[in-house]
């Protein structure tokens, strides 16, 4: 049963369709790879789930209730969280402050920045900000500035962000991107356990080894369309993917 449902979704910008009818089914429990060339619409298409923009046509359907015309936070709060291309953390707080600022969102109902240093009564959500740090491979960095992390470690911080939430459906645009071999992997065994908890993923991933690996089923998208869909095998002998990477 598809958990994520999108239907005929268009968007223009401009002159430039960067979405053309773009149909998407996500299987519950599923890891599913949106894979294709720069400029594809990829980020565009992530960017419709949560709310950052809107299509101009087509449907949205998640756990069967509609995403389009409600706000972010409230998609967020329908169990929907993502990681960005651009890690969006808070450079100058420390990472148990980082993790706690969503796990209060989510307690709460509301985004409050102010929350973060509030000691006294949270021990319950600090004890759970401080077990999905230990989960990601954080935890004897907790007290750093999150600004001074390395690239991988950010994007791993951005994750622990995310998890905290529990969400239903998690969102993953290039995870893996500018990171090392070692962090790459690291990632791969990061993402494969989460994967036992039964969230499900869509990865935007360039990474082959990542997609290969991880994936459940591949989508191929090419100038705003999908151009292939299956499973990895048989998406690796598709000659129209063969096309639309080399001819992209
Ligand atoms: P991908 O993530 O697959 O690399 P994007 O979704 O970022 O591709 O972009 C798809 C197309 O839409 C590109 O041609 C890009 O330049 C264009 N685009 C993306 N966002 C905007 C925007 N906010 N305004 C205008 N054009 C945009
Ligand atoms: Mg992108």
């Amino acid at each position: 049963m598809a958990i994520l449902d999108v239907q005929g979704v268009c968007k223009d910008f401009g002159g430039l369709r960067a979405l053309n009818q773009v149909n998407l089914q996500v299987r519950e429990g599923s890891v599913h790879a949106i894979i294709g060339p720069n400029g594809a619409g990829k980020s565009t298409l992530l960017n419709c789930f949560v709310g950052r923009l809107k299509p101009d046509t087509g449907s949205v359907t998640f756990n069967g209730k509609s995403l389009l015309g409600i706000n972010p936070h409230e998609i967020n709060q329908a169990g929907v969280a993502r990681v960005f291309q651009t890690p969006e953390i808070f450079a100058d707080l420390s990472l148990i402050e980082n993790v706690k600022i969503p796990a209060f969102a989510k307690r709460d109902g509301a985004f409050r920045l102010d929350l973060w240093s509030r000691t006294d009564s949270h021990a319950e959500v600090r004890d759970h900000a401080e077990a999905v740090l230990e989960d990601v491979g954080l935890a004897d960095k907790r007290h750093m500035h999150a600004g001074s992390l390395s690239r991988g470690d950010k994007r791993r911080l951005e994750l622990a962000m995310c998890l905290v939430q529990d969400p239903k459906l998690l969102l993953l645009d290039e995870p893996t991107a500018g990171m090392s071999r070692a962090d790459t992997n690291a990632t791969i065994d990061l993402l494969q356990r989460i994967g036992e908890r039964g969230i499900t993923k869509i990865v935007i991933e360039h990474d082959m080894t990542v997609v290969f690996t991880l994936a459940h089923t591949i989508s191929v998208m090419a100038q705003g369309a999908v151009i292939a869909e299956g499973e990895p095998e048989a998406i690796k002998g598709n000659p129209r993917v063969q096309e639309a990477y080399l001819g992209g």
